[in-house]
């Protein structure tokens, strides 16, 4: 195929900032974007479609996949196991589809470090107590499991350093014009405009004392 390849955009999010919400109205607005579906050995939660989710695997095959060197990224977040294979990616970019892969930061940092084509937009709370009180608004979880994901979240804030892109999800909606400005502006190879807008160290600096974001290490 001769045709310009897609672009694969990565996002990452701590748990709490909305990015599903996101994902999804980026894909239901762009038809050239579509989601990368991941391998997972986390139970399937209700609703969820095997190869549509993701594809629901035992531990034991994700291993031999591993192994094998199946995927371009993997990593364990809460207990499961999670990766994006090389064949889930390779088709769609060959046709000229962008991708979002929707993965936490250390999957991230790999698909940094293996394709150069990966694009990272990082989506940042607006502040912690709006992180915290989504994450209580759920409902679900316990107070001790609320506290291990604040604590996740901590860590997981740290890696915005290394993302190309930062996006403040205040509104989901400005949000969703927000990662399509990026993805529309990397596709046309004019980024002039959105790397300045949506510039990492810029947005970090204007959560200063709203967001308690770690320094670079
Ligand atoms: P959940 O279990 O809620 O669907 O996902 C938990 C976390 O795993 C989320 O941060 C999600 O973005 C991330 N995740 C989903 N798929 C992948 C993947 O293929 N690789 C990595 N590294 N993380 C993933």
């Amino acid at each position: 195929m001769n045709g310009p390849r897609g672009i694969p955009f990565v996002v990452s999010a701590p748990s709490g900032t909305g990015k599903t919400t996101v994902c999804r109205a980026v894909v239901e607005r762009d038809g050239q974007v579509e989601f990368s579906i991941s391998h997972t050995t986390r139970p399937r939660r209700q609703g969820e479609e095997d190869g549509v989710h993701y594809y629901f695997v035992s531990a034991e095959a994700f291993a031999e996949t591993v192994a094998a060197g199946g995927f371009v990224e993997h990593a364990e977040y809460a207990g499961n196991q999670y990766g994006t294979s090389w064949a889930s990616i390779d088709g769609p970019l060959a046709a000229g589809r962008d991708l979002l892969l929707e993965v936490e930061v250390q999957g991230a940092r790999q698909l940094r470090s293996r394709r150069d084509d990966a694009r990272l937009v990082f989506l940042l709370p607006p502040s912690w107590e709006a992180l915290e009180s989504r994450l209580r608004g759920r409902g679900t979880d316990s107070e001790d499991a609320i506290g291990k994901r604040l604590e996740t979240a901590h860590v997981e804030l740290a890696a915005v350093h290394q993302f190309d892109y930062a996006i403040v999800n205040e509104d989901a909606a400005e949000a969703t014009d927000a990662l399509l400005a990026i993805i529309h502006a990397e596709r046309s190879g004019s980024t002039g405009e959105v790397r300045e807008r949506f510039d990492r160290a810029r947005v970090v600096e204007g959560l200063k004392g709203i967001l308690p974001i770690p320094g670079r290490s």
